[in-house]
């Protein structure tokens, strides 16, 4: 089965520590199959990260680069497509069918890479495809989610991991969560 990664650059162990969190935890819930950060190592990401796939089940891959260039010309090599989430791309509408049909019908590996801050200027160069969610600027982790939603159709929001610990059974009000080894509880 073919994969997707999701490459976030330049992570500010000060600054990014939430949002790079939750670029991790959407590449996840919207059906990545793992995350690689670029920019400060920082340990304490890093684990956040799985101590949510201990608990919710994955699997999935977290994992840091000291060097984004090399990692994305290794991806290259390796056959995976480069996609880079940016408002100055083209238009997400006018690209989701040639993004399909990589995944689906050429069966490719795709990297998906959001910044930052400040993009290296050779990204738009090394990329395949220059992705605008919108042609105005917002958020890595907005554009990561609408991103997979738009290829996935929906269909990531019935995803399920089946080693998890905990599981919530959708529930019209209150909080119905399954604990392996234990019984239902209502909240
Ligand atoms: N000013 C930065 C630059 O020069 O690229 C962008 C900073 S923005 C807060 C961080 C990241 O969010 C971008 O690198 C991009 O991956 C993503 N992003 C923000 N708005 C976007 C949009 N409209 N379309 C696609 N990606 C976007």
């Amino acid at each position: 089965m073919n994969k997707i990664l999701v490459l976030r650059l330049g992570h500010r162990i000060e600054r990014d520590k939430r949002v790079s969190t939750h670029v991790g935890l959407v590449a996840r819930a919207f059906n990545a199959d793992g995350i690689i950060y670029s920019g400060e190592f920082d340990n304490n990401l890093i684990n956040s990260i799985k101590k949510v796939i201990e608990k919710w089940g994955g699997p999935f891959l977290v994992s840091y680069t000291p060097d984004w260039k090399r990692e994305i010309k290794n991806l290259r090599d390796k056959g995976f497509v480069i996609i880079h989430l940016t408002m100055y791309g083209i238009n997400l509408p006018d690209v989701i069918d040639s993004i399909k049909s990589e995944f689906f019908d050429k069966k490719k590996n795709l990297v998906v890479v959001v910044g930052s801050e400040k993009v290296p200027r050779d990204l738009y160069e090394i990329a395949d495809y220059n992705v605008a969610i919108g042609n105005q600027p917002h958020s890595e982790i907005a554009a990561l989610a609408v991103f997979l939603d738009w290829l996935f159709e929906g269909k990531e929001l019935l995803k399920t991991f089946n080693n998890a610990k905990i599981r919530i059974i959708p529930s019209a009000r209150g909080k119905k969560v399954v604990v392996k080894n234990s019984k239902s509880s209502n909240t």
